[in-house]
């Protein structure tokens, strides 16, 4: 099964994606991680998404298509969910030429769907763990011992690009461009849009149950 997670920044694509690649046994792909990753390791990709990250940009396409398409060639799985990528028209298409390349055809794009006013909410309350990438937040998902990481006990941080004016600017680039790709995947019959707001399991059960009306 190849799935594909979109929506806004900060609409619970990470925390849906792990719960299904888990209960699924899918290979989880995201995106925003594998610049993070490559960030703290300093490598040349890390250098030169950062800046853009920081600010709440995208990553130019030729940069994280590369990325990705390594990343995917590089899987043991050939079932897997991709988290945060594609985000523009030409990710989309890319993508496509790759899994046609591989024989791997997409299943189903889900698109978690919140409103900006609860992403302001949810993202400003948000803390992310730098080791292993988990969130919580301060008010809805509170890590057990205040402000450290349930798995691994590191000290949780507000990421730089989850600060207020960055926030809004993501989601301006949410509307104008990821948005749009959008009609990609509807006008071949693969989009699903669901109501991405509510507590973690009963999103997890909306999620589930579009999977099941497609198999
Ligand atoms: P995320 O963790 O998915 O919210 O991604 C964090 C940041 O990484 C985004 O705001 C972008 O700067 C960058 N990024 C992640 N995925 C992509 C993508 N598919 N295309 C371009 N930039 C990306």
């Amino acid at each position: 099964m190849r799935l594909l997670i979109v929506g806004p920044p900060g609409a619970g694509k990470g925390t849906q994606a792990r719960i299904l690649a888990e209960r699924r046994g899918l290979d989880h792909i995201a995106s925003g991680d594998l610049l993070r990753e490559n960030i703290r390791a300093g490598t040349a990709l890390g250098r030169e998404a950062q800046s853009y990250m920081d600010r709440g940009d995208l990553v130019p396409d030729d940069v994280m298509i590369k990325a990705i398409e390594a990343r995917i060639v590089d899987s043991d799985s050939k079932d897997f969910i991709l988290d945060g990528f594609p985000r523009t028209q030409p990710q989309a298409e890319a993508l496509d030429d790759l899994l046609e390349r591989l024989g791997l055809p997409l299943d189903l794009v889900i698109c978690l769907a919140v409103s900006d006013e609860k992403i302001i909410e949810r993202l400003g309350g948000r803390r992310t763990c730098p080791a292993c990438q988990r969130t919580y937040h301060m008010q809805y998902e509170r890590p057990q011992d205040d402000e450290r990481c349930d798995e691994d006990n590191t000290g949780l941080v507000l990421r730089a690009d989850d600060q207020p004016d960055t926030i809004r600017h993501r989601l301006d680039v949410y509307h104008d461009t990821t948005e749009r790709m959008l009609d990609y995947y509807a006008d071949r019959g693969l989009l699903t849009s669901l109501d991405g707001d509510g507590y973690v399991e009963s999103v997890a059960e909306r999620v589930d149950q579009a999977i099941e009306a497609r198999s």
